[in-house]
């Protein structure tokens, strides 16, 4: 994950000029990696939002930084689409073409996004400079925008390592924790089922986009047996996805609104007999032990296997 860009002082927060939206102002928008990452190919990163609506429980945006319930936090960078004129100009006169990941660490399209259109501004943009796109999202509404990154997956400019690798200039990955209906429920309360999720990547594929799975993070005795990882992988290849990355659950905090404190509350109420073992496998980490989290990638790569889907990306 790209790191979230500062907002630099209390000065760059202003007044909302829209009633019940936290706006803030930023001074860059465009996130240069260092370094292509190797799973998801992104040289760049932009996150039109701060916080999120979906509330995801597990979701490490909620918490000592962000405040408890990752809804009442949303904040939009009122500034973005001008800011991201000028530095896409810049970088694209310098012929740094890179795919741009949206967004990297929170939801491209929450629910204010309905009305705002801030994350459609952006890519109207990246579409203007050519630059290639990668969208990670759990919403449907990314559907709306596909006239935009129709003219983004035929046109944009590609490094030229990759320019054989990928068909085109826009990758639609969808993520889940799980496809069961129930438990989406329970960990991902307002962000749209699972099923809707697949019929939405359905439609990009079936207009030629590369599109991809990411079953990330996969819930430690819920969503990580092989028969569940075997229903994931199935779904995904149906509904015509590319790819699948396979990654466990990460739970930050100790405190009361963080992440591993809402995660075992949640086990508590919804899977008691689940708390214990769940607390021994994370110990004081933040990530399961790492036998487990090499016998899940053992297990999720025999089954991409037997299915001929792949585990990456290229
Ligand atoms: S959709 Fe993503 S960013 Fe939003 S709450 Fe869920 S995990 Fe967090």
């Amino acid at each position: 994950m790209a790191k979230e860009m500062k907002i630099t002082s209390l000065d760059d927060f202003k007044t909302p000029v829209r009633k019940g939206i936290n706006e803030v102002y930023v001074k860059s928008i465009l996130n240069k990696h260092k370094k292509r990452d190797s799973w998801f190919l992104l040289d760049y990163s932009i996150n039109p939002y701060l916080g999120c609506s979906f509330n995801c429980l597990y979701c490490y945006i909620r918490g000592s930084h962000y405040g408890g319930d990752t809804t009442h936090k949303l904040q939009v960078k009122a500034n973005a689409a001008e800011i991201l004129k000028k530095q896409l100009k810049r970088r694209a006169k310098n012929g740094e073409y890179g795919l741009i990941g949206i967004a990297s660490a929170t939801e491209p399209y929450p629910e204010i996004e309905k009305e705002l259109k801030l994350t459609r501004e952006l890519l109207q943009i990246i579409a203007r400079f050519k630059f290639p796109v990668s969208i990670l999202t759990r919403s449907t509404l990314v559907l709306r925008d596909m006239d935009i990154l129709k003219k983004i997956n035929e046109n944009a400019i590609l490094p030229p390592d990759l320019k054989f690798k990928l068909r085109g200039g826009a990758i639609i990955s969808f993520s889940f924790s799980t496809p069961d209906e129930k438990l989406a429920k329970i960990f991902e309360p307002n962000a749209p089922k699972p099923k809707e999720r697949l019929e939405t990547m359905k439609k990009f594929k079936d207009h030629g986009f590369r599109t991809g799975v990411c079953f990330m993070p996969v819930l430690p005795f819920l969503s990580d047996s092989e028969k569940q990882i075997e229903k994931m992988i199935v779904l995904a290849k149906n509904y015509g996805s590319d790819s699948i990355l396979t990654a466990g659950l990460t739970l930050f905090g100790d405190k009361p609104t963080d992440c591993k404190t809402v995660y075992y509350k949640t086990l508590e109420k919804h899977f008691p007999e689940l708390l214990e073992k769940t607390k021994k496998l994370f110990g004081q980490n933040f990530y399961p032990n790492p036998k487990y989290q090499r016998k899940l990638t053992e297990r999720a790569n025999a089954i991409c296997k037997k299915y001929e889907i792949k585990n990456r990306i290229v």
